[in-house]
């Protein structure tokens, strides 16, 4: 694991763009004691913050899938704060049944359906 939390976070907060999801604002803590890792506050609309984590011991597919499902969960938070479907990323198979969720698939991290009907690249879903 080589890469910063900001590197890391910057691929997922591309996603969230890519969907049309409100960003938030990152602020450095260090809120998580566990060592070696990198954590930050995500600041959502009302300013209330979720802390979330990378763990330095995981390889990069690995911390990457790990840190955006911590990040998805501030998503489904903050769209539901502000009146939004929370179905995110959406699952373009079962758009009305479940968002896709962050795993390792073939040693790479992606966004993909839970039960396998779609998937893609964490850090490319506007190309998909
Ligand atoms: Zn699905």
């Amino acid at each position: 694991m080589t890469r910063s939390i900001d590197e890391v976070l910057d691929l997922i907060l591309d996603d969230l763009a890519a969907g049309g999801v409100p960003l938030p604002r990152v602020e450095p803590t260090t809120w998580q004691t566990w060592e070696p890792s990198e954590s930050v506050m995500l600041l959502g609309a009302d300013s209330s913050g979720t802390g979330v984590w990378l763990d330095l011991t995981l390889s990069d597919d690995q911390a990457l899938a790990h840190l955006a499902d911590q990040v998805q969960e501030w998503v489904v938070e903050e769209l539901a704060r502000i009146g939004r479907p929370t179905n995110w990323p959406i699952c373009a198979a079962h758009p009305d049944n479940h968002p896709r969720q962050a795993v390792i698939e073939h040693g790479r991290a992606v966004w993909a359906c839970p039960v396998g009907a779609d998937s893609s690249p964490i850090g490319e879903l506007s190309s998909g």
